[in-house]
């Protein structure tokens, strides 16, 4: 049994190594609590892609943070954003009044970010910014830009560290670029 994940016929070449994605957090959580004081924060993990990204972030951020989950699927299994947003599980409480921070994976085209901005501001947030680890300005059909970004990447395909291809790689410890 091998405790590497197979590469599928492709190429894993690794691009953040963990501890430089450890340590941007640590930078990006001490920022967003000094944006907000003592306030309550309410991060708002969109699924799946941002699980583990979330689930260090909030860690980061100390004080007191809600934690919401939003299924979303905009890819269906391959590696182009369709630009098709399909919520697969909403939100489980009300987010109106609330400093409501939407913590993404990665932001490409941007489409998905622009559909959950419209979508979750008609609910009435008291604030609503938006956290991504990774962001791919390149490759943008909507103007779309992040409150908090860990690391600007170029226009490649990337796994690991939550983000996945066709649900495998999401365990890989870093981001690495995968290439067919
Ligand atoms: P956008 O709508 O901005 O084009 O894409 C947003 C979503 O597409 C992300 O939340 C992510 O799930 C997926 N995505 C975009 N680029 C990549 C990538 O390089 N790798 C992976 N695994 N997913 C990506």
């Amino acid at each position: 049994m091998s405790a590497s994940p197979s590469n599928g016929g492709g190429q894993l070449r690794p691009l953040i190594p963990e501890e430089k994605i450890r340590a941007r957090i640590a930078e990006i959580g001490a920022q967003i609590r000094r944006d907000f004081g003592d306030r309550t924060v309410t991060c708002v993990c969109v699924l799946k892609g941002s699980f583990i990204f979330a689930a260090d972030l909030i860690r980061a951020i100390g004080g007191d943070v809600r934690c919401e989950f939003l299924g979303v699927s905009s890819y269906q299994g391959g590696t182009q954003s369709t630009g098709v947003v399909k919520i697969t599980k909403d939100l489980s409480s009300p987010i109106e009044g609330q400093d409501v921070i939407i913590v993404e994976d990665i932001i490409d085209t941007g489409l998905t970010l622009h559909y959950l901005l419209e979508m979750l501001s008609v609910r009435h947030p008291k604030s609503l910014s938006v956290c991504t680890l990774l962001d791919k300005p390149a490759n943008r059909e909507v103007e779309m830009e992040a409150d908090y970004v860990g690391f600007s990447i170029p226009d490649e395909f990337v796994v690991g560290y939550g983000l996945d291809l066709a649900e495998l790689y999401r365990n890989l410890p870093y981001v690495a670029v995968y290439t067919p």
